[in-house]
């Protein structure tokens, strides 16, 4: 008997794939986001201190209520309210299984979901295997701005769900605060939930303010709204993630969790809830720490061939080889490997129907020297490339 699969044409993620291909060339991996610089040292200790203290056995399922505890605090500086620790905040497995569990517990068999593209690969895979369809609608480069009269063109009796993210992974442009009204106006008296994916919401650059759904009262009505400790802290292998919503919805939320992952590592829960009550405001220079890095390598890479495009927020940079080369971006990326020894992430795996861009994606959560090193490769490599003039 042939085995069928639930998600054929799904292979691996491309994140891997390039982490992977990163290894074999021995390349520097500036593709799939993740920090090349330690952790606070004294969240470190904070993880120490609480496997000292033998914080060994089960969280509870919702998580610790000490993490939740601070987890509303945070909420509360940022958004400007509390939310119930005990009802409308759940610790899972980084934000990536508060997704799959808000998706399980938002759609099912004959519904739809929009989801816009470029999109985080995590989304379409969670929505099929809850047995609903994705509707998929693209934002087009330089800025990837919505197009809401589209919106509500893609909306039928069936839509029960709008995955949102914002600031956006991988196109870096943010949603405005017209844009969250926009997608109010497009939910009011229908059916339908709204995941918001805020995982980059401290990484804002030159002054802008992240607009959470937490922060608007009709949309946080209706939402699941999507947080991770991997960004916030710089850790993103300790995978711990939070989602905020109503009770109700919480309840449903935690239907799907506590049979997915039941709980999160409790050490690490006790580490960060410590380290949050004695350092409340840790996450308040992310946005400036990273401009700073999106300076650099942009400001490194302006005029080499590789264009860095204006990014609004995330620790990325979209980069166009479009002067350089006309190539499809998986054989630049692919040629950025082998000839640049740089991995990079093409855009068109986040499209379901890719246009012609010549895009890839740099993580900026790298230290100064090696985003220095990076631009020196990546320029090199245009250099030999440019057409001569
Ligand atoms: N959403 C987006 C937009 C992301 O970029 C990521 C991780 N890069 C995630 C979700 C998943 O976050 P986590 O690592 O906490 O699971
Ligand atoms: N979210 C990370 C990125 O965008 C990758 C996470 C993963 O590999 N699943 O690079």
């Amino acid at each position: 008997m042939r085995f069928a699969s639930k998600l054929p044409e799904v292979g691996t993620t491309i994140f891997t794939v390039m982490s992977r291909r990163a290894a074999e060339e021995n390349a520097l991996n500036i593709g799939q986001g993740f920090p090349d610089y330690a952790i606070d040292p004294r969240l470190s200790n904070s993880l120490i201190e609480a496997l000292s203290e033998g914080r060994n056995q089960y969280a509870p399922m919702e998580g610790t209520l000490e993490l939740r505890e601070q987890i509303s605090n945070k909420l509360n500086a940022c958004y400007l309210r509390r939310f119930d620790p005990i009802t409308e905040i759940t610790v899972t497995c980084g934000a990536t299984e508060s997704l799959y569990d808000a998706i399980q517990a938002a759609v099912g068999p004959g519904d739809e979901a929009i989801i816009f593209d470029p999109a985080y690969d995590a989304y379409e895979p969670a929505i099929r295997l809850a047995g609903a369809r994705c509707v998929r609608i693209a934002l087009m480069p330089p800025a990837f701005r919505f197009d809401w009269d589209e919106v509500r063109r893609a909306l039928s009796d069936r839509t029960r769900l709008i995955i949102i993210n914002s600031p956006q992974n991988p196109s870096c442009s943010a949603a405005t605060r017209e844009d969250l009204d926009r997608l109010a106006d497009c939910i009011r008296n229908r059916p339908i939930t709204v995941i918001a994916d805020e995982v980059y919401e401290h990484v804002l650059f030159d002054g802008r303010r992240h607009q959470s759904v937490l922060a608007h009262p009709e949309l946080r009505e209706r939402s699941y709204a999507v947080f991770s400790f991997g960004k916030t802290l710089h850790a993103t292998g300790w995978r711990v993630g939070y989602c905020v919503a109503p009770p109700d919805m919480t309840g449903e939320l935690r239907k799907v969790h506590q049979f997915n992952t039941f709980s999160i590592a409790s050490p690490l829960q006790h580490a960060i809830a410590r380290y949050l009550s004695a350092y409340p405001d840790a996450w308040q220079g992310l946005s400036t720490f990273f401009e700073a890095k999106r300076d650099l390598l942009a400001g490194l890479l302006r005029g080499s061939g590789l264009e860095p495009l204006a990014a609004s927020g995330t620790y990325f940079q979209l980069v166009d080889y479009g002067a350089i080369s006309q190539e499809d971006d998986l054989a630049f990326a692919d040629r950025l490997i082998r000839e640049a020894k740089i991995a990079a992430i093409p855009l068109s795996p986040f499209y379901a129907k890719p246009p012609h861009m010549t895009l890839v994606r740099l993580c900026i959560a790298k230290r100064d020297e090696t985003l220095r090193e990076a631009a020196r490769r990546l320029s090199a490599f245009a250099t030999a490339l440019r057409p001569a003039s």
